[in-house]
């Protein structure tokens, strides 16, 4: 196990906690750890490390292990943390803000978490390219690219025979704003 001298390492990263207290409009610092967060966590059993604990790695700088964490992807944005903080600290508004600096830091990514962001990935292709949500096209797209083809293909095909999924698309008539808004979206992520 390695040792972690946090003056040092406090120090060192005193613009990361900074830039996620600014970047999600959190205040993280106001934390007291106090784990209500964690015990109301659905997705807490799966994590790394859990929703408080990232919390206060962030108030300690710890960046790297943070940003490499399966946590912060497996959050499920469920809320239930926020709505639980007694210091209001909107807990699933940082982890998202920590997804997106992982990302620009072409953090490496492994495990459940690399598969989580290729989902994330191949849901917003799937929008780009129809302005909406075409699921078999995601699953196709997701499948190859996890080099996993015959994942899902029972729940798949068990949707398909029920009419869940159809085997067409069908496209958004305004898919020239939606190029716009992805434009933006790329555009001020550049600038961040
Ligand atoms: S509920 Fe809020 S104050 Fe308590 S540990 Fe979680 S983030 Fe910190
Ligand atoms: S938003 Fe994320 S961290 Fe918060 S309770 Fe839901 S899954 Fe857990």
């Amino acid at each position: 196990m390695s040792i972690i001298n946090l003056t040092i390492n406090l120090h060192d990263n005193k613009d990361f906690i900074e830039y996620v207290s600014i970047e999600s409009g959190q205040p993280v610092q106001q934390c007291y750890q106090c784990g209500k967060c964690t015990a109301g966590c659905p997705i807490a059993f799966a994590m790394d490390y859990s929703p408080n604990r990232i919390i206060r790695m962030v108030q300690l700088g710890l960046k790297g292990e943070v940003l490499k964490s399966q946590t912060i992807w497996l959050c499920a944005y469920c809320s239930t943390c926020t709505s639980r903080c007694p210091r209001h600290v909107n807990l699933a508004q940082v982890m998202d803000c920590l997804r997106g600096l992982a990302r620009r830091e072409g953090v490496q990514l492994k495990g459940r978490a690399k598969d989580i962001a290729l989902f994330y990935d191949c849901f917003l292709d799937t929008v780009k390219d129809n302005g909406k949500l075409y699921e078999l096209g995601m699953m196709l797209n997701y499948n190859v690219k996890s080099r996993n083809l015959l994942k899902y293909a029972d729940t798949g095909l068990a949707m398909f025979r029920r009419g869940k999924i159809k085997f067409f698309p069908t496209k958004n008539k305004n898919l020239k704003e939606l190029a716009e808004i992805f434009k933006g979206v790329k555009e001020s992520e550049e600038i961040s």
